[in-house]
């Protein structure tokens, strides 16, 4: 264990998967100014990760690929050991995919939903005994607006983000008797790398169909995540996040 580890701390532990860069960065950012001590997980970008650490405080970058079980149990074994308990996980690490059916191969199908979907089973799987031992928690899980409407050519993640929310409702019905709640946060279109692949005219095209006419930021993500943490009677949620682009 590290010496400047803070074990049985007073101060609130969270967990934000795929938390380098973008939404992610965001909520730990936003949490750790809410004195929340946060485990930012990572994949590959180490450097990245290291800067928001040494600017924000109480920040503990790990490294783990979620798609891969066995550090997904390193990732919340690491923070349960070294804090003594673990009351906000956030599911936020994920990739896009843009392709037909038929283009989509057996391996890129299996790449999605062990990155989106299976990354926060086996996050949710380690993260329930001991949330369930210390009779409190949370879980937000962070899906898309794709998982609610569907999304032509993305076929692989809308099955990705649908499968969170389903996840979402049972695990709140779980956990629930167990004083743990679980939400989700369903981004529509918002300003990060996922999105860089859009040309100025293909963003005109999507902004005129979104009520409120923008792309979201990262911080209004953000804010969600403690909208619901400083709620503690709402569980099972899908908080849609989108300018109104699915009302
Ligand atoms: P982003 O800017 O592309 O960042 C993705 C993050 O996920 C990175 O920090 C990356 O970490 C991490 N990641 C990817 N694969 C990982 C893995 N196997 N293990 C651990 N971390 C991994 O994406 P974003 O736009 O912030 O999206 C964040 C979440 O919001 C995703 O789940 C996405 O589906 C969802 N979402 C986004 C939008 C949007 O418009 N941006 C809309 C709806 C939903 P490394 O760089 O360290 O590998």
């Amino acid at each position: 264990m590290e010496e400047n580890l803070e074990r049985n701390t007073h101060k609130k532990v969270a967990i934000v998967t795929g938390a380098s860069r973008g939404i992610g960065a965001e909520i730990v950012k936003t949490l750790s100014k809410n004195g929340y001590i946060v485990v930012l997980n990572y994949n590959k970008s180490k450097n990245l990760a290291e800067e928001i650490a040494n600017n924000f405080a109480n920040i503990y970058p790990f490294k783990a690929n979620v798609s891969q079980y066995d550090e997904v149990k390193q990732l919340i074994d690491y923070s349960y050991n070294n804090f003594g308990h673990i009351d906000l996980l956030v599911n936020n690490a994920g990739i896009d995919f843009v392709k037909t059916i038929n283009d989509t191969t057996l391996e890129d199908f299996d790449n999605i939903l062990k990155t989106n979907l299976y990354s926060a089973f086996y996050t949710c799987k380690e993260v329930s005994k001991y949330m369930i031992n210390q009779k409190s928690g949370h879980i937000i899980n962070i899906s898309s607006i794709w998982g609610i409407t569907g999304a032509s050519c993305e076929v692989a993640y809308s099955i990705s983000k649908a499968g969170l929310d389903a996840m979402t409702k049972s695990l709140a019905k779980e956990l629930g008797p167990s004083n743990i709640r679980v939400n989700s946060i369903a981004p529509g279109i918002i300003d990060t790398d996922m999105n860089s692949f859009l040309g100025e005219e293909e963003k005109k095209d999507l902004f005129a169909e979104i009520p409120l006419g923008r792309i979201g930021t990262t911080s209004e993500v953000a804010a969600c995540v403690l909208f619901l943490e400083n709620n503690p009677y709402i569980t099972g949620q899908v908080l849609q996040v989108n300018g109104g682009w699915n009302i």
